[in-house]
């Protein structure tokens, strides 16, 4: 059997972490609550980070002449560069990661489905979107599992998300070996998993091993993990169990 190898997963800290929400409320999550124990969770609220109290007067994406901020109405203050600073130097500090779970709709922590605000009287161009840090995170971790805490009710989704961090946490390790007996193990150990989300890419994962000796051990991880990438980019078509 193999070693059990914790996922590092970034969480809005207000999901089952800390009262940090603007109201002093915490979100409960039964999944995330059962999760403490086999994941290693990153909590982070990036609105009490960029120095907004607890409680707060809640903040708002708003379309101001075709551009997007963040602003708390109440007090006319924009957020926008603070967050988008904070944004930036938290995720380029991180490594090893392989996903995040995020406060739905939030107009920070949303990853979609965020409200956009009409500024001015002029309706936004795209009425939803994803809040500031959730952009950041899309943009700086496009291959990882993302998800909100809305989407993981989803059994598919949630069943998606645990297969995908699972199986990117044991990748990392094999990486981390550059071994071709280590990546040969892992990709025969997987392979049926792999054929259930996609035919070719497993095919093309079972080329890549095949023909190691060609290439430079660095080259083929590359590759690989390229192609487990798009191979976990969707849940599969059919569930799992
Ligand atoms: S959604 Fe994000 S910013 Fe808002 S309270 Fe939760 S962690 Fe903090």
């Amino acid at each position: 059997m193999k070693d059990f190898l914790k996922p590092r997963i970034v969480i809005s800290k207000c999901i089952e972490f800390d009262t940090c929400r603007y109201n002093g409320q915490m979100i409960s999550s039964d999944f995330v609550e059962k999760l403490k124990s086999f994941l290693e969770f990153i909590p982070v609220c990036p609105e009490f980070e960029i120095g907004l109290g607890v409680p707060r007067d809640p903040i708002r994406v708003i379309s101001l002449g075709g551009n997007l901020r963040l602003i708390q109405p109440k007090t006319e203050k924009d957020v926008t560069k603070d967050m988008v600073d904070f944004s930036n130097s938290f995720l380029d500090k991180l490594s090893d990661l392989d996903g995040f779970i995020l406060k739905s709709k939030s107009p920070s922590c949303g990853i979609k489905d965020v409200k956009v605000h009409a500024g001015g009287g002029i309706p936004p161009k795209d009425p939803k979107g994803p809040g500031f840090f959730g952009k950041a995170v899309l943009e700086k971790y496009p291959n990882l599992a993302i998800e909100d805490e809305g989407r993981l009710l989803n059994s598919r989704i949630k069943q998606h998300f645990l297969t995908k961090i699972y199986s990117l946490r044991r990748f990392r390790e094999v990486k981390k070996t550059m071994s071709k007996k280590d990546l040969v193990e892992y990709q025969s150990y997987n392979k049926l998993l792999f054929g259930a989300y996609s035919q070719k890419e497993t095919k093309e994962l079972g080329r890549i091993v095949a023909n190691m000796d060609k290439y430079p051990m660095e080259k083929i991880f590359q590759n690989y993990e390229s192609h487990l990438y798009t191979l976990f980019d969707k849940p599969p078509k059919c569930p799992l169990i």
